[in-house]
């Protein structure tokens, strides 16, 4: 970027028309003083640049001159944010420096260009982007206007993105549909968010871009002569409504237009609605909504309305902020015609979004939108764990989304949650603890399960329990990114505190093999195992990927310390197999609820695992409702589901488990292998001892020099029985470990 390459007089008098023109474009007003900081903001800015140019090889202060313009135009920024989009790039490209700015602009604009300053370039990783999105957008909550000025900025690369070379021309047309196209749409930006999809379709998909441009450009006359016939009879009859308004039709974007002929598999010839009729109403705020609804009336008498596309989000504004009334009618033709009926000011906030909000705030009554999205970003940003390319998939998963479903509160409160929100995401939406504690939710007074959707105007009411906490499989049953970000941060701490489960638990088996230099010892199977890191090694037995028998297998004891032998440490043998109960009766489960049954709780109804697949906590199960035994539960793959499912599909009902309990499970595993007449029995149970696990029962085969095991075991998930069957199958002498399903 840096040619040395002095400015001509021709290219200096254009920088000094382009400023003019940016200062001309400025929607609010502004004082003497405010005008004498811009131009020094323009002269340091220019100064600073003037080696610099762009890849069109214009000079470099003609890209923070456009986006001051965006600034002021497109967004309706004032004098402050002029001077920080003006020297946004300053810091970054240039010698001059935060202070500098701090000391010559104050506080705020120094903050601004901070915020807007990429991070050290000296750090390197994939997600370099992401780390730089997250600090922009870590600024939203110290000052949206940097956010916005980001969205400048974005913009005037994206429509200069020609000159780019080609390889980089798609890496940032990717990224700015997949993160800058929802942020604007986020912040109510929708022109940002239309302009930004299409140029980025014109990168990503040309041909497609190209292809539906020039047939749009083909038939603009003739839609313009059917607007026209579509307008002209409303226009007398709008007259008389007494209100002063604008009607004229809009083109809709080349985006949204090819999606739907990629969509509808239809030629472009068949897609009618390439443009929509807007009315805006210039009506004080207390008329708006009468106003609307008089127009709305008015076009409904001339053109039949199609019912089921009204859309009213001026009684209930989207939670970015959008307030509009969207009817489709049949047109001449019998064509279906998409009308917008909306305020000037509704219209502004459509065009600006935040930056009209701010001028509206407090005269809406509605609550405030933006700051409850921001409490929404600040909860991600405040998750200390998330690391950034979660971080970017959980602020998409929060912000992408068109529709809504609206929801109560028992005190009648509405929230607003993204379309195919779960019973879970609002229990987490009113406050992380209530999701977290979560063990059920009534939905206008009936349990539904955790993973329920959400419909329009459902009630609902979260039962906690202090003991509840959440599981993997709650990443399944929500949506938001808030809920994503919470459980997936506990289950984290989860892991965090297996671990040191798994410390105490390794100390103490070295202390039993007296082993004298428990450091020394820890180390030295750190080393071994997981390059060194205890961390890693704490983690992977806190986890059950690797057990503490497999940790310490390669080693013997000598003279109170851990060494490799030559040959492997046979385990000590002093347990009785039988020592453990035999008994195998009905494993019936009592007391708190485990399974949700149709979406009840199972502790309402009688139930009981069925014997032939002895389903375990992570299975997936379905329950079945037996002629005399009540309920069983049985495995999805148990060989008798088929049939049941089959023959008797009125009897299923759905399962499934809701928490992680303190229940065992009955287990049954089959162990073939060696006979070597050396205690086998002992070997098996001592593994089983070891691993802290119940035996049940225990059956032992021998013939011909092999031996065939079955053994009941209580384990109380899915991840402790494998973990059960990796030591066994570690075992010498143990040749196949199977679960007996
Ligand atoms: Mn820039």
């Amino acid at each position: 970027m840096a040619e040395v390459l002095d400015i001509t007089v021709a290219e200096q008098v254009a920088i000094e028309q382009a400023y003019e023109a940016m200062i001309a474009s400025l929607r609010t007003p502004f004082s003497r003083e405010d005008r004498e900081q811009m131009d020094r903001a323009f002269r340091l800015a220019n100064y600073s640049h003037r080696h610099q140019r762009r890849k069109s090889s214009e000079p470099y202060i003609f890209h923070p001159i456009a986006v001051a313009r965006i600034c002021a135009e497109e967004i309706g920024l004032g004098p402050t944010a002029i001077c920080a989009a003006l020297l946004h790039d300053v810091v970054e490209d240039t010698p001059v420096t935060t202070e500098e700015l701090q000391e010559q602009f104050g506080e705020r604009i120094a903050q601004m260009v901070n915020g807007l300053t990429k991070l050290d370039s000296a750090y390197q990783s994939e997600s370099q982007q992401a780390e730089n999105f997250k600090k922009v957008l870590s600024t939203l909550v110290v000052d949206v206007r940097i956010v916005l000025i980001k969205m400048a900025d974005r913009l005037h690369n994206m429509r200069t993105i020609k000159s780019m070379p080609e390889h980089k021309q798609l890496k940032i047309a990717a990224e700015t549909s997949y993160i800058y196209a929802p942020l604007a749409h986020r912040l109510g930006l929708y022109n940002f968010r239309s302009e930004f999809l299409d140029l980025c379709m014109k990168v990503l998909e040309r041909d497609e871009y190209n292809s539906v441009a020039r047939k749009l450009q083909e038939t603009k006359a003739a839609r313009e002569k059917y607007i026209e016939s579509f307008i002209a009879p409303l226009r007398e009859k709008l007259d008389e409504l007494g209100y002063r308004y604008r009607i004229f039709g809009r083109p809709k974007s080349i985006y949204s237009i090819a999606n739907k002929i990629k969509k509808k598999q239809v030629p472009f010839e068949q897609i009618y609605d390439l443009f929509a009729v807007r009315v805006i109403l210039d009506v004080p705020r207390e008329k708006e909504k009468l106003a609307a609804w008089a127009v709305y009336s008015t076009i409904t008498d001339a053109y039949q309305a199609v019912p089921s596309r009204l859309k009213d989000w001026i009684t209930i504004p989207k939670s970015n902020g959008y307030e509009s009334l969207h009817t489709t009618v049949v047109g001449p033709g019998a064509r279906f015609v998409e009308v917008q009926i909306r305020s000037e000011r509704m219209n502004e906030i459509a065009e600006r979004g935040f930056a009209a909000h701010w001028k509206y705030k407090g005269v809406s009554n509605h609550r405030d939108v933006y700051e409850q999205w921001f409490e929404s970003v600040r909860d991600i940003l405040d998750n200390p764990n998330s690391d950034t390319v979660q971080f970017l998939g959980d602020f998409r998963a929060n912000s992408f989304f068109n529709e809504e479903v609206y929801v109560y509160t028992p005190d009648g409160d509405m929230v607003a949650l993204p379309k195919g929100s779960t019973a879970l995401d609002f229990a987490f939406s009113v406050h992380s603890m209530v999701g977290y504690h979560c063990v059920s939710i009534l939905c206008d007074e009936r349990i539904v399960p955790m993973s329920y959707e959400l419909r329009n105007g459902d009630r609902l009411r979260v039962n906690t329990s202090p003991s509840q906490k959440p599981n993997p499989s709650w990443l399944d049953m929500v949506k938001t990114g808030k809920a994503k970000a919470k459980i997936r941060q506990s289950l984290k701490e989860e892991k965090r505190k297996a671990g040191e489960l798994a410390r105490e638990a390794l100390l103490r088996r070295l202390k039993k093999l007296n082993v004298e230099d428990e450091k020394h010892a820890i180390e030295v199977l750190a080393r071994y195992h997981t390059g060194g890191s205890h961390v890693d090694l704490f983690y992977d037995i806190g986890r059950e990927t690797l057990s503490i028998a497999q940790v310490l297998k390669p080693f013997i004891v000598e003279h109170g310390k851990l060494t490799l032998p030559a040959a492997p440490a046979a385990p000590a043998q002093e347990k009785d197999a039988d020592s453990k109960g035999r008994r195998n009766g009905t494993n019936r489960i009592k007391g708190h609820t485990k399974l949700l049954i149709n979406g009840e709780p199972g502790d309402q109804l009688e139930y009981s695992m069925a014997n032939c697949c002895n389903p375990v906590q992570g299975d997936q199960v379905f329950a079945y409702l037996t002629s005399n035994a009540g309920l069983k539960i049985h495995r999805v793959i148990c060989p008798n589901a088929e049939n049941l499912m089959a023959n008797y599909d009125y009897r299923i009902m759905k399962a499934e488990w809701v928490s992680t309990t303190e229940h065992s499970f009955v287990a049954e595993l089959q162990l073939t292998g060696l006979d070597s007449g050396k205690g086998v029995i002992e070997r098996i149970s001592h593994e089983i001892a070891e691993m802290d696990l119940d035996i049940r029962s225990f059956q032992i085969a021998a013939e011909s020099g092999t031996f065939t095991a079955r053994v009941s075991l209580l384990v109380r998930n899915t991840d402790q029985l494998l973990l059960a069957r990796r030591g066994l199958q570690n075992l010498d002498n143990v040749s196949t470990v199977s679960r007996v399903e």
